[in-house]
């Protein structure tokens, strides 16, 4: 059974006793790819740069929403540079979070604007990261427009009737750990309600490690307890559940 992670920062410093280990296991465990994911300018090549060591390895040059304030004017010259390099398979993350708000709401919408009409020009798929701000997010994917392939809404966290929405603009929806949490009904219906051809499977390690290890640090062969989730959920063949994830994520990223 073939996996993917289509979300990881496996460059984060929570990696740096074991990650020879960590990337070890992608072949073990059968990976398709793994995408390592930049969060502003400096860790975005950070990210580049491992992904350059690692076959099975993509990555992608963004800037989060709570670093949107730190931002240097030039940083999208700084990711057309990076973009020479063809282990660059996406822009983000970016988005919108106002959950924590660690940058003013006007700077966040600011830099996520420029980053996705920035992924427009270049035509890369888009990854966007959004928590309490579905509806401006929505406001400003519809307005600014995906690139050709689209892009996916990491770590989903709205209802199905969200979900839905962003799947109609031409996005799939980013499924992790938080999909085995037992409270978690609400995604469990989003789940049900996009079907598994618009879902990515993804685990956002270090962060949002699956039930049986919650609290611990993620790593992407737990993405398994997400697909296995998955398929009990829509009642399916967990190797068919598998295969269309990985499918879905090269359609989107490597075609
Ligand atoms: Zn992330």
């Amino acid at each position: 059974m073939r996996l993917t992670d289509t979300h990881a920062h496996l460059h984060f410093h929570q990696f740096d006793k074991d990650l020879q280990q960590v990337l070890q296991k992608l072949d073990s465990h059968n990976f398709s790819f793994v995408i390592n994911v930049g969060i502003d300018v400096e860790d975005s090549k950070k990210a580049l740069s491992l992904s350059q060591k690692h076959e099975k390895l993509y990555c992608s040059v963004g800037v989060h929403p709570h670093e949107a304030s730190n931002v240097p004017d030039n940083f999208l010259r700084v990711f057309e540079e990076l973009l020479e390099h063809k282990k660059v398979v996406a822009i983000g993350e970016c988005g919108l979070d106002y959950y924590r708000m660690l940058s003013s709401k006007e700077q966040q919408r600011k830099v996520f604007e420029a980053q996705l009409k920035f992924a427009k020009d270049v035509d890369l798929p888009v990854i966007v990261h959004v928590r309490d701000a579905y509806d401006e997010a929505y406001e400003i994917i519809s307005r600014v427009g995906l690139p050709t392939r689209g892009g996916v809404v990491h770590a989903f966290s709205a209802d199905e009737e969200w979900a839905l929405k962003f799947v109609e603009l031409g996005m799939y929806i980013g499924v992790g750990g938080p999909i085995t949490y037992p409270n978690n009904h609400k995604l469990r219906r989003a789940v049900m309600t996009v079907g598994i051809e618009n879902i990515l499977s993804e685990t956002d390690c270090p962060y949002l490690a699956p039930q049986p290890i919650r609290g611990k640090r993620n790593e992407p062969i737990y993405v398994r307890f997400v697909v296995e989730k998955i398929a009990r959920i829509l009642d399916m063949d967990i190797e068919d559940v598998a295969e269309t994830l990985v499918k879905n994520a090269e359609e989107l990223f490597i075609p």
